[in-house]
């Protein structure tokens, strides 16, 4: 059979675009994702402050995750991209003060921000390298402010007030101009209290955006407290 040049053109043109429908994108948005020390502390699994002493009365990240818009996500993407102490070994105390690790035993954070990386930054290498993933996480914590947010509508830490979803949602939507995730976990006395907080970021890391999908943390009752964190003990002093 012979083919003249536009019937080429055209099997070329389809072929190309049917290639590119193909080519799986590296992910849609992330989820920012934080987590309230006092409601990491304060429930059955208890925390252990980091070597570095008891950080701050402040939220602190989880992570960085790169997701689908259909709610799945990639993870474990570049083996050969392991975490390198030595990139961010200058970033080690801002990230000792804004990324800190709550598990038992006691660490330094490396063993955490190697996970985080490893199971997370490593699925958005067309964003950023290592130092970049630490770099963007700890400027979009300064951007949402959490605490500020939540501060500026009366909501403070203590033990024992109680608010509404409503306010909760409605403080941090202020603040930061779209509604965010909130997971709760449950206290000894069993009260739901705010344990992390998504935020929707878009794939350039760089600006928060209304959520395509919700996770599928445990969601909240409809009354939540913010438990103090300066109250709070470590299994340690237990
Ligand atoms: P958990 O089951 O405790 O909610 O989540 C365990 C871990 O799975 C998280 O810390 C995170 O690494 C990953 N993960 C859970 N849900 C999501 C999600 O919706 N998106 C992404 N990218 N990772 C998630
Ligand atoms: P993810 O749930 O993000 O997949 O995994 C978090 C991992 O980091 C777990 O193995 C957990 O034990 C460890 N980790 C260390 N410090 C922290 C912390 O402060 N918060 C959370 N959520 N996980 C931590």
């Amino acid at each position: 059979m012979k083919l003249n040049g536009r019937a080429l053109l055209i099997i070329f043109l389809v072929t190309q675009s049917v290639a590119i429908l193909t080519v799986a994108k590296e992910f849609d948005f992330f989820y920012f994702v934080q987590q309230w020390p006092g409601s990491y502390c304060d429930s059955r699994r208890g925390c252990c402050y980091p070597k570095t002493g008891k950080p701050a009365e402040d939220f602190s990240i989880h992570g960085l995750w790169p997701n689908y818009i259909d709610g799945s996500y990639p993870s474990n993407c570049d083996s050969s991209n392991p975490f390198d102490d030595s990139k961010v070994s200058d970033l080690e105390s801002v990230l000792q003060e804004h990324w800190p690790t709550l598990a038992c035993p006691s660490g330094d954070g490396l063993k955490f921000w190697r996970h985080e990386w490893e199971k997370h930054g490593t699925c958005a290498e067309s964003v950023f390298d290592e130092r970049g993933y630490f770099e963007a996480a700890l400027s979009l914590k300064k951007k949402a402010n959490l605490l500020g947010a939540l501060e500026n509508a009366g909501i403070k830490p203590a033990d024992g007030v109680f608010h509404t979803m409503g306010q909760i949602k409605d403080a941090i939507t202020k603040g930061v101009g779209y509604e965010p995730f909130i997971e709760c976990n449950v206290d000894s006395s069993g009260y739901h209290q705010i344990y992390q907080v998504y935020q929707c970021v878009d794939a350039s890391a760089s600006n928060f955006i209304k959520c395509p999908v919700l996770p599928h943390g445990r969601a909240c009752g409809n009354k939540v407290e913010f438990p103090s964190f300066s109250s709070a003990s470590s299994r340690d002093e237990l």
